[in-house]
């Protein structure tokens, strides 16, 4: 995927579709930030793996909400590893509710993580990128930041916030050759979705037949990582199997 000698900073990469991406982006050559907030022994093993890969690796602990962190971050990033050619803002919570019983503090988390974060991450890395006339930038949207969801009133206007910040993005940094896209994930298994014990049910409404893998978002970011999409910008790839379609 000719990504040798690139620079990737992966946040949320401790474990899920991050980790896959990591490891996936060190398949094809780059060398990898692994970002964690509070599994560093993840964050290791991922960080391990990267290195077997024969490619160099920093594990970087950071809040992606907490602007000074995620400054500290990218700053380490460059310092350690030469640069920052390759952004992805993996890092997501949910924290589910019906709106009526969706507390003000769920709603604040969830777009402070998944939607502040990643403009954060962006602003910090952009700086480097825009000097270096090269840049990717792949936001972690949802299938859901299209369709909407019951339950999920913050995450899915977070989700939807992070596909208006790719186009204006996108529209910015254009001129530098600094692409900026996002992946919309549709059902994918992970811890995030173990959880809602939901992955049979699923299943039977997806096209393909079966919930995602990490992996399979991994190849897709890998792809928008890659020279050969280096005339796509601002555009969200959706990978959900057609989930999407027959909603
Ligand atoms: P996951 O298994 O819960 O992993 C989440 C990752 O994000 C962990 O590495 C976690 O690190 C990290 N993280 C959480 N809060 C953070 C913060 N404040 N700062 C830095 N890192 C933080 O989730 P996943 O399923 O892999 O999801 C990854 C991304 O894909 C998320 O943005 C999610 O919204 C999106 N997505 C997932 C699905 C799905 O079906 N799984 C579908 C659509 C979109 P620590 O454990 O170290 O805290």
């Amino acid at each position: 995927m000719g990504l040798t000698e690139r620079v990737a900073l992966v946040t949320g990469a401790s474990r899920g579709i991050g980790r896959a991406v990591a490891e996936a982006l060190a398949r094809a050559g780059a060398h990898v930030a692994v970002n964690y907030r509070s599994d560093a022994t993840g964050a290791a093993e991922v960080a391990a793996t990267v290195e077997s890969l024969g490619r160099r690796s920093l594990v970087v602990q950071a809040d992606v909400a907490d602007p000074a962190a995620v400054q500290a971050m990218v700053d380490g990033t460059v310092e350690a590893l030469g640069g920052i050619d390759i952004l992805v803002n993996n890092a997501g919570v949910i924290r589910d509710g019906l709106l009526v019983r969706m507390r003000p503090e769920d709603w604040d988390r969830v777009i402070a993580i998944d939607l502040t974060g990643a403009y954060l991450c962006a602003r910090a890395a952009a700086r480097h990128m825009l000097r270096k006339r090269f840049g990717r930038i792949i936001n972690v949207s949802s299938v859901v930041a299209v369709t909407g969801n019951p339950g999920q009133a913050n995450y899915c206007a977070a989700k939807a916030g992070l596909l208006g910040l790719t186009k204006a993005l996108a529209l910015e940094l254009a001129s530098r050759q600094v692409t900026v896209n996002a992946v919309a994930p549709g059902f994918i298994d992970t811890e995030m979705t173990a959880a809602l014990g939901l992955a049979g049910q699923v299943a039977a409404r997806v096209p393909l037949g079966r919930v995602g893998t990490p992996e399979d978002v991994a190849q897709a970011i890998v792809f928008l990582a890659s020279p050969g999409a280096e005339y796509i910008t601002g555009q969200t790839l959706l990978v959900d199997g057609g989930l999407s379609l027959g909603l």
